[in-house]
């Protein structure tokens, strides 16, 4: 509108400037001849004929070039805007998108539980003769489900304030590589030992981290539980450590089922749940591990991909940045 606003004002004015030097060149050219003094009156009526007739054709000309200019103004004006538009909004209707799906998803997990225990209790209401051992078995089911509500709105809260751009580092500290990654295998060992997966290390450099270390460590300890988890049983689990420049890379590798190229993209988005995992194995979880993951690992200045191919195993890296000497 603006740019149009601004042509067409322009063209009033060139259309003026050409209106009057048209006039006033028609104006000398009619004085020029009615001064020959040996043209006849019929001649001198012809010529003033014509010359009004040039000079409406030369104004109209004007008038429709105009015209013309203004009309390409303004088509390129609109498509030029809606481009822009486009590529404003698109950022912004994507974030839109993932909210709405996020809410989706949030609302669906959170009512299975509580339509689970509904039903439950209701049935039992209804059953006059409900035994104390009945009752109890329906208070244990309960506790599942109230359990389950109580992981995932942990873990939505503690992806909330992960992912608050203002959050920070709280107890930052030098940890080394081996630190965190002994600190992990410790904590999923027993999950482990469950399905008789061994984990082998190989720590190939010693390398510096500044890190929150309960958090890093977190983010590891899910990477393992997920090799575990998707992992079969008596199955290994590599851990890889080696430095790259000012970097350190950390790998972990299983020989689990592996993930489909066309999920990959998806994997580290919260509540994503390869269909693999959701339907076939009916491995439990609710799809935020990866997701909050991937915060922590990038409120360390890191960033983690991952490498996979069904039926031969997946290897996860994460990249974090390396610090200097150990203060201790
Ligand atoms: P959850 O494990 O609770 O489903 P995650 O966010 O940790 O959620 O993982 C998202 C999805 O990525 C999983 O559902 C699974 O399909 C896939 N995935 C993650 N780690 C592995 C792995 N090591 N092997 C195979 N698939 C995996």
């Amino acid at each position: 509108m603006v740019m149009m606003a601004i042509s067409i004002f322009f063209s009033g004015i060139v259309y003026r400037l050409a209106v009057n030097e048209l006039n006033r060149s028609g104006n000398d050219q009619s004085i020029l001849f009615n001064n020959l003094s040996d043209i006849s009156p019929g001649s001198r009526e012809q010529f003033t004929e014509s010359n009004d007739t040039h000079l409406r054709e030369a104004k109209k000309r004007v008038f429709i070039g105009l015209l013309v200019t203004n009309i390409i103004i303004m088509v390129g004006a609109g498509l030029l805007s809606y481009y822009l538009a486009k590529q404003t909004l698109e950022p912004i209707e994507e974030s839109h998108q993932a909210l709405e799906r996020f809410t989706a998803d949030a609302s669906h997990e959170l009512r299975t539980p509580i339509a689970v225990m509904q039903s439950e209790i209701e049935v039992a209401l209804m059953d006059p003769k409900l035994s104390i051992k009945e009752a109890k078995e329906l208070l244990h089911s309960n506790l599942e489900e109230l359990e389950r509500l109580t992981t995932l709105s942990d873990g939505l809260l503690h992806l909330a304030r992960l992912e608050k751009n203002d959050m920070q580092l709280e107890n930052i500290e030098n940890i080394e590589n081996i630190e965190i990654v002994s600190r992990a295998v410790s904590t999923v060992k027993n999950r482990a030992q469950e399905k008789k997966i061994s984990i082998k290390l190989k720590i190939s450099d010693k390398a510096i981290i500044r890190a929150d270390q309960s958090l890093l460590t977190e983010a590891f300890v899910t990477l393992l539980d997920n090799a575990i988890k998707y992992s079969s049983k008596k199955s290994t689990i590599y851990i890889a450590s080696r430095n790259l420049v000012r970097k350190v890379e950390i790998t972990i590798t299983d020989k689990g089922p592996g993930i489909d190229t066309r999920d990959i993209p998806y994997i580290f988005d919260r509540f994503y749940r390869a269909d693999r995992a959701r339907s076939k194995h009916k491995i439990a979880g609710y799809g935020l591990g990866l997701a909050i993951a991937k915060s922590i690992i990038e409120l360390h200045a890191g960033h983690i991909k991952v490498v996979s191919k069904i039926g031969k195993g997946s290897t996860f890296s994460v990249i974090l940045p390396q610090h200097g000497k150990l203060l201790r």
